[in-house]
């Protein structure tokens, strides 16, 4: 399966936060707290899995809602019904990209 424009947007994203991760948990300013060696990598990106759902959830709702007012396929006549014009509308295709 070929990842989507969204799927490589959230896989760079994950990728990004993890890199975030590590250096919030590498930063000097956290004194004696301070992590290093091999394992940061690896609690990076375990806290960064476990938070993303949770990250995620209220921008997924909010599409959701947005998608069921503007569907990609149309209503039943084919037009958004929200927007007046053939389907899919701008802010579908924006949403579903
Ligand atoms: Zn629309």
């Amino acid at each position: 399966m070929t990842p989507t424009g969204a799927a490589l947007a959230l896989e760079q994203a994950h990728r990004q936060g993890v890199g975030a991760a590590v250096a919030g948990l590498s930063d000097a300013g956290l004194g004696p707290l301070r992590l290093t060696g091999a394992a940061v990598p690896v609690l990076a990106e375990a806290a960064v899995s476990s938070a993303t759902p949770f990250l995620r959830a209220p921008l997924l709702a909010r599409i959701s809602r947005a998608l069921l007012l503007h569907p990609v396929s149309g209503s039943e006549d084919g037009g958004c019904p929200t927007c007046g014009v053939s389907a899919p509308c701008t802010t579908a295709s924006a949403l579903s990209a």
